[in-house]
């Protein structure tokens, strides 16, 4: 189980796309991967015509990468990290840094 969520902030850790970071746009839960903003992109070729009229041509779009391959970078203190949970007093279960221990969700 992954713990990243969407609007993460997470560093591509193999691939071709090694050291690039962006943010989560989506997840995809049954096949465990993620697209991330401006990261892994694809070209794909469009048809001229179609709704708004878009001339053919190629365009980029981003294509999943797998969630064991991404490890967020920490809002807080910016390096990359694995994440810890606890519990607040409340009884919410929330995210942590385990690098610098500052709350990730509120
Ligand atoms: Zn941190």
């Amino acid at each position: 189980m992954s713990s990243i969520k969407k609007n993460d902030k997470i560093e591509v850790l193999s691939g071709r796309e090694k050291g690039r970071q962006g943010k989560i746009l989506k997840i995809f839960k049954e096949k465990d991967t993620a697209l991330v903003e401006r990261v892994n992109m694809v070209k794909r070729h469009t048809k001229p015509g179609g709704k708004a009229g878009q001339q053919g041509g190629i365009v980029e779009k981003e294509a999943p990468l797998k969630l064991s391959k991404v490890i967020l970078v920490c809002p807080k203190c910016s390096k990359t990290t694995r994440i810890g949970y606890r519990f607040l007093d409340s009884g919410d279960k929330v995210r942590f840094c385990k690098k610098c221990s500052e709350q990730l969700d509120s």
